[in-house]
């Protein structure tokens, strides 16, 4: 294989015998400009794991509150509300329940609940929702709550993390999503989310999941205040968890989306998103240095369908699913859909010369397209009726007063 930047020859060379990477090769990816060859080593490793062959779920995603504890120090986090801002929702069972009854003849096979850290709702109302949810769709697997979320609920609740992963399983979840991760770095969590549990806490989490059976995703915020030191060291602490507990499926790199949050505005961002650039490497880098993570995933609510094609060139056999009903990212800006059909999730996919493979949660074949006919699936369903799933974008930071960010201070003094 041609390599044009000399700094790559030995990351080459190392992918070439199947050779784990070190953190300096994982820096000097990082560092390249040489996308293309990048994207040819990572998909050289996807093909060794996973052929043609590209993942996607029929998935829901249901988010029962955007209340949440931390709503004032996630900079990045377009999201959350205070209790009584503008936009605030907390939805019933019964909301929940009609919620994901839309979508019933959507072929549903997994519903993604995630939310904020609400300071009222207690670990019952969570596990009535996963024992109703089950109840009415047992068909569904349910990828329920980040580490967070985990982590709140124990502290809310005086719990082990232990005892609410096991309650959670009993009632029926089958895996966590990788949310929460953000960047570890202690300096730029400090910047970006200084009261969210440490990047420690949050793989001690991650830990006790697999320890009760419960697989996992994980992810890492990128593109905002973190170097590119950050970015390998976090991929690394991820690569050693998995060494240790092999509990991880799939890697997922999230693109951070400037809009309606304070760092957005704080770093004279608004309105300017990841490159595309930087989303292939992000993508290609994951796939090379999580060499025993089995799985990496493209978010194309956060980097547009289209680059989620080319991503799965460039070492990516997961794409994210129909969704049906996407807030968290659309909230920070994301001007892409907020659901795509069955169809068009196929039909992306063998655009890209792949083959689709529609999974459950746990990367079990539900079907594959060799007799796939298009239009045979229903559209996105209609909400039910009286609830809201319109967008209200919170008001500018600067309309709420603005917390000095401590390292951004830091970086324009130095200047
Ligand atoms: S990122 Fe999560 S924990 Fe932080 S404010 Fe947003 S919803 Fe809350």
């Amino acid at each position: 294989m041609t390599v044009r930047d000399p700094t790559l020859d030995s990351v080459a060379e190392k992918v070439s015998r199947n050779e784990r990477l070190t953190r300096d090769d994982a820096l000097a990816l990082f560092q390249s400009n040489d996308l293309l060859t990048i994207g040819r080593l990572a998909d050289q490793v996807n093909r060794r794991r996973n052929g043609d062959r590209v993942f996607f779920a029929a998935n829901q995603h249901i988010n029962p509150t955007n209340v949440c504890v931390l709503r004032n120090t996630c900079v990045f986090c377009s999201f959350a509300r205070m209790p009584r801002e503008e936009g605030a929702y907390t939805r019933s069972l019964e909301e929940v329940f009609a919620e994901a009854d839309a979508a019933r003849d959507n072929a549903t096979r997994e519903f993604h609940i995630v939310g904020g850290l609400h300071h009222k709702l207690r670990l019952a109302y969570y596990l009535d929702m996963f024992r109703g949810l089950r109840e009415r769709h047992p068909g569904v697997h349910i990828k329920a709550l980040t580490a967070v979320e985990v982590a709140h609920l124990a502290r809310i609740e005086q719990l082990s993390v232990r005892d609410v992963l096991t309650a959670m399983k009993d009632a029926g979840v089958t895996s966590l999503p990788g949310g929460g991760a953000e960047v570890f770095s202690p300096a730029a969590r400090a910047t970006i989310a200084d009261k969210k549990l440490s990047g420690a806490e949050w793989l001690a989490v991650h830990r006790e999941a697999h320890e009760v059976g419960l697989p996992s995703n994980c992810t890492m915020l990128y593109g905002h205040v973190e170097t590119m030191a950050d970015r390998v060291d976090h991929l690394l602490a991820l690569r050693a968890l998995q060494d240790q507990t092999g509990g991880f499926l799939t890697y997922i790199p999230l693109a951070y989306h400037p809009d309606h949050n304070e760092l957005g505005e704080a770093l004279g961002r608004t309105g300017t998103a990841t490159s595309g650039f930087d989303d292939l490497k992000n993508i290609a880098v994951g796939r090379l240095v999580l060499d025993n993570i089995p799985h990496v995933k493209t978010h194309w609510p956060m980097v547009t369908p289209f680059i989620s094609q080319v991503a799965l060139t460039f070492g990516c056999d997961d794409l994210e699913g129909t969704v049906v009903f996407e807030r968290v990212y659309h909230e920070a800006g994301a001007a892409t859909p907020m659901w795509l059909s069955y169809d068009q999730i196929v039909t992306l996919i063998r655009g890209a010369g792949k083959e689709p493979v529609e999974r459950d949660s746990l990367y079990q074949t539900v079907r594959t397209f060799e007799d796939w006919v298009p239009g045979q699936r229903p559209a996105r369903p209609e909400g039910p009726e009286g609830a809201t799933f319109r967008i209200s974008h919170r008001p500018p930071a600067g309309a709420r007063g603005r917390r000095t960010l401590p390292v951004l201070q830091e970086i324009a003094s130095a200047e």
